[in-house]
Formats: C-alpha cells, structure tokens, sequence
C-alpha cells in the first residue's frame, strides 16, 4: 500500500529546502522530500582527482545529452554516476547544475543579490514585481546570513584580486562593490569575523567552520563554511519540524488521482497525487499518496518533469511549458597575466563591477563581470564541460606558450588538472577569471523530443549584443589589468557559438494566466500549475526572464511566497 502524507516536496535547491521547511513547519511530521543527489556531511566532499572525475551525475537511460568523457567515465566505472555535477550538452547552450541534499547551494559560489528595478518588466505579473518582493528578499537573506568578505589587516584575509578588481574597475570608471555572500564568518553578521577555521554552530544548531579562504567554494566546502541548505532551511525542517528527508530517490511521475484513489490523466489534483519515485541506490520503485507536491527540481529538473508527465497523466499543462527558457546571460572568460591577482584563494566570488545594470541600465547589454578563485574549478570545468578534443584545440590556439609544458611533460594527468598545475604556476598567480552574467532575452526553449530526449534550443544571435558588450569589457578589462591574453570560453570560438551557463532559468514561468505562462501568479495560488490543484512549482523554473545579477536571491524571494500561498504563515528568519 502507498504511504500518505500532506506535502511531497521534490528537489532540495533553494526552492525545495524553503517549502520543505515552511511546509513542515505548518505539518509536523507529515511532509516528505525526495531528493536524487547524496547527502554530503562535514569533510565528505571529494578531493582527490580519481574521486572528481567521477564526481557527475549520469544516468543511462534518462535522455539526457551529456559530454562524452563525462559518459566514457561511467562506462569506465562501469555503472551510472551518483555524483555532484550534472553537466548537459545542448546545441549552442550548456548547462552545469547539481544534484545532492541542497541543490545548486553545493556548488555554488554563494553570491546573494537583488536584481535592479528594471528587471520587473511587463513579462513580471504585478504579484512579484521588485516591490512586493523585498520582505522576501530580506527574510532569505537572514536566514542565509549573506554579508561581504571580512577583508582587513589579518593576512589570512587579503585577497589580491578583489583588490585588482578594485583596481581595474577604478581604472575604467566603473562602479564596483563587494558583494553579500553566504558564508559563515560567525554567527552575526554584524559583529566582527570569528578568526579563520574556529568552529561554532549556526543560529540553527547546525556546526559550521569560519571561512578559511581556501577558495573551493565550487567543489563543495568541506569546512561547512558555506551557508548551504542543508545547515539552514533543511536542517530546521529535519530537527525541528520532523520533515521526511530522503536523498538517493529519484521522482519519476506525477498522476492526479480520482475519487477511487486512481491515477487519471482527466483528474485535476481535488483528490491528490500519487509521486511515483525510484531508490536509485537499489532500483527499487515506490508511490506515496499526497495532498499536495511543490515541484523543485530546478529549471530543467522541474520542467522535464512536467513535459514528461504531460505526455501521460498532466495532459492540460500550458502550451507555454518549456518556454522563456534563459541562460541569465552567463559568459566565461580568462584573462592571463599582469597584476598578480592570487586566484587560489577565496571565497569564490566577493566583487562586481557594474556594466549598465545597476547603473545607467541598458537593456541590450546589461551585465556584471565577478571575480572567481579556479584551479579546483578548472580541473571539474575543463573534464566536464566538454570533451577533451575540444579543449586541446581551443586551448592550443590560445596558449600556445603553456601548451609547451604540457607536452614536454611538465605537467601530467587529465588535461584539467594538467592546466590547473600550470595556472598554479606564477601564471595562475597574476591571471583572473571573469564570471559575466547579464540580461538575455530569455527566449529559449526546452522539450522533449520525439525520441525521448530532452533538449533545449538557444537562439544565441537574438542575444549577440550582450556577448559583444562582454567581450569587448573582457578586452578593456586585460589591459587595464596589464595583461597579456583575453581568453572567452574556448567552446564559444565560431563555428561552436556553444556558451555554458550555471543559472539557467524558466520553463515553467509565472502568469496571470495560463496564456502567458505555466504557473498561477495570484498570492493565494502562487506558483500553483494552471490547471492542477495542489501542484505547485518552486525553484528557477518560475522566473520569469532573465535577472541578470546571480539569481539565488530572486529564486528565494518567489520561493517564500509560494510557501506563504500554501501555509497562509508569513516567514519569517527564525524558521519555528
Ligand atoms: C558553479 C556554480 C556557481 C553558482 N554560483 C551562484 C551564486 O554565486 N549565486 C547565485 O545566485 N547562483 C549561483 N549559482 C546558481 C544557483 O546554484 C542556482 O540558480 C540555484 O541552485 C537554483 O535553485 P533551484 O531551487 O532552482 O534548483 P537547484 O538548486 O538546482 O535544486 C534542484 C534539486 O532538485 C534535485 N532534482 C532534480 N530532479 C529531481 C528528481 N526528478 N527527483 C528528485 N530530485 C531531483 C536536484 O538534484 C537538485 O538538488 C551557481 C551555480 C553553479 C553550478
Ligand atoms: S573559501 Fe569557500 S570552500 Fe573555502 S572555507 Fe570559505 S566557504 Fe568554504
């Protein structure tokens, strides 16, 4: 018989963790999360490179377009991957997105900031315009502690290329400021830093590290110095609220059932769902019965989800599914040599500098370039994001010079970490990555083919005036820096026009109704499926359009009120 409960919640991002929380806070005991990814305690994070480069999450028969060594290691290993980066290969487009308890919050690079005003355009529904946004914004931001770096006279906290980009931008005229991160440095964020590496727990109970700078944000801290959601919304929902947390369960289907208690594709969700989910751990297969199911599996995960199930049991889904698909206009770029900027040491991110988004904004070329420490992440970057033959030649043409001390064997192993100990050199120490991100036109598109494969579909050249702007900034930002190569991601070197995002968003957007997207707008219904009573959907999938600031922020704000929508509880940081 299947088990019963009030809630399903699926995925464990920033949308997942939130409504797992509030949920539970509302149904004690009664509320399940299903989660495809590990569970990563204090330390358990891979390091050694045997463990990284199998450190992806493969399936084989999930439909999913992946790199080719990424599927060579599988095959090596000899069955699917269970690990952390989930890398796709799509025709002009890329993704990298997470799978473990916490989400993307794993991974990523912490940053927390509000997108500007302009962003809240017409394809915003006037609910979640920035205005009636901001108390969400706030609440997130307390409970993800979000601050800038502590920088100051302790040396273990200087930090060469914030300072750089500090320097650059003022040789450019543009604004640049230290961006709130959530990471741990103490408890308060208003009191000084605790000293670097001293334990201390969490205004949650959870035990965390202050902040060591070891720059390895993206591979996963393994000092729990990162706010991540499992010491945070999660860990409430866990030890307070006795939410169900299951990790290694992988959601295959969603039916509406009807009176009888039967799966019926003609059901419209009145008499619940049944969540059918797979133990990816043993392939055992289980359903629970449940009021209701807050969808979070990201922006693909969710939408991919929905497509497939429309297919079979969801069939009254909007048209609009899959649609305004956005890469938050993301571009990679390295910029080698000059003033040494010490790029191994962290935390990831802690600058921007503003290119007519927060100032004089410019639709057609909105951005910000942000700071990032790299050798771990280009040692996971260069194995996963593409295969290997592709970098050799794009990394041949442009570092002609470096490329002599791979060869002559100076550096051995794959080719990411043959690059990672070359840039660890005194080259790495004076070069700089630049992490864009920006307004797109947020006009891609997701389904599944008729093969079964999921696919998304970039139209690039509708956003080419914002890649120009970020090249040619690129360009501008080496000399002022003094230095001596401009490298783009070497994949987006024509004829590939092949980008890599980390922020991807949509797919499953926010309306009036069900016309102008797939999920209902109105306070009380907030993110509810058109269509589909008690079917909600939470996590990037929602977002209207590009933000082009990192989007955490904007995924968390929209999060909280499709909680408050359900439980009728204002949040609030406490999270009891
Ligand atoms: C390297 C990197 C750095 C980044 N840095 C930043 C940053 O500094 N600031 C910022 O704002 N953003 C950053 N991002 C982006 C950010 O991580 C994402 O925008 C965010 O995690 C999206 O949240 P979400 O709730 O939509 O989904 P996710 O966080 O992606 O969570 C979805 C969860 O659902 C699970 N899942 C998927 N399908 C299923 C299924 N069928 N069954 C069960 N579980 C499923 C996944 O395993 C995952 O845990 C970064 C991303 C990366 C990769
Ligand atoms: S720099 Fe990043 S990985 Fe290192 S301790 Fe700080 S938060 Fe953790």
């Amino acid at each position: 018989m299947a088990e019963k409960c009030e809630a399903v919640v699926i995925g464990s991002g920033f949308g997942g963790a939130i409504n797992a929380c509030r949920l539970s806070r509302k149904w004690p005991g009664k509320v399940i999360v299903l989660e495809r990814g590990k569970r990563y305690g204090l330390g358990e994070f891979p390091r050694i490179p045997h463990e990284l480069a199998r450190n992806f999450w493969v399936l084989s028969n999930d439909g999913a377009r992946r790199p080719r060594h990424v599927r060579r290691a599988a095959k090596r290993h000899g069955s699917d991957l269970h690990g952390m980066f989930d890398v796709r290969n799509y025709q002009n487009m890329d993704v990298v997105i997470c799978a473990g308890l916490g989400g993307g919050s794993l991974i990523y690079a912490n940053v927390f900031l509000l997108p500007p005003d302009e962003i809240f355009d017409p394809r915003w529904p006037d609910s979640c315009k920035k205005q009636n946004l901001l108390p969400y914004y706030k609440v997130a931001k307390e409970v993800l502690c979000a601050r800038p770096v502590p920088l100051g006279p302790d040396p273990g906290r200087k930090l060469l290329k914030t300072e750089v980009f500090q320097k650059v931008a003022g040789r450019l005229g543009r604004d640049s400021q230290l961006v709130d991160i959530n990471v741990f440095f103490g408890r308060d964020p208003q009191q000084p830093p605790l000293d670097l590496g001293v334990q201390a727990h969490n205004r949650y109970g959870a035990l965390q590290t202050s902040c060591t700078y070891c720059g390895e944000c993206i591979v996963g801290c393994n000092y729990h110095a990162k706010n991540t959601l499992d010491l945070n919304y999660l860990y409430v929902a866990e030890h307070e609220h006795h939410a169900d947390v299951r990790t290694e369960c992988l959601v295959v289907d969603i039916a509406p059932i009807n009176e009888s208690g039967q799966p019926s594709a003609a059901a419209d969700g009145s008499n619940g769902y049944v969540v059918e989910y797979v133990n990816v751990g043993n392939g055992a297969r289980h359903n629970i019965l449940t009021h209701r199911v807050i969808l979070s599996a990201g922006s693909l995960g969710s939408t991919e989800l929905l497509l497939r199930c429309r297919r079979r049991s969801l069939v009254g889904i909007s048209e609009r599914l899959g649609k305004s698909f956005s890469g938050n206009g993301d571009f990679l770029s390295f910029v080698l040599g000059g003033l040494p900027s010490d790029p191994n040491r962290g935390p990831t991110i802690t600058q921007r500098i503003d290119y007519n988004l927060f100032s004089d904004f410019h639709r057609e070329h909105a951005f910000l370039i942000e700071d990032a420490s790299y050798p771990a992440f280009l040692a996971w970057f260069i194995e996963g994001v593409k295969p290997r033959w592709m970098w050799f030649s794009a990394v041949r043409r442009t570092l002609q010079s470096l490329w002599a001390n791979v060869t002559s064997g100076k550096s051995v192993g794959r080719v990411g970490y043959a690059l990672a100990d070359l840039l660890s050199s005194d080259v790495s120490y004076r070069s700089a990555v630049l992490l864009c991100m920006g307004v797109d036109k947020s006009n891609g598109t997701m389904k599944v083919n008729e093969a079964g494969e999921f696919e998304i579909t970039w139209p690039y050249g509708d956003s080419m005036e914002l890649y120009k702007g970020i090249l040619s900034a690129g360009k501008r930002f080496k000399e002022e820096k003094e230095a001596k190569h401009f490298i783009p991601l070497p994949t987006w070197t024509w004829p590939f026009r092949n980008n890599v995002t980390v922020h991807p968003l949509g797919g499953c957007v926010l309306a009036d109704d069900e016309v102008g997207g797939v999920t209902n707008s109105r306070l009380d219904k907030f993110g509810e499926v058109f269509g589909y009573r008690g079917l909600y959907v939470a996590d990037g999938a929602i977002v209207p359009s590009a933000v082009g600031s990192n989007p955490v922020a904007t995924i968390c704000a929209l999060s909280e009120m499709v909680a408050e929508g359900i439980t009728q509880i204002s949040p609030d940081a406490s999270l009891v």
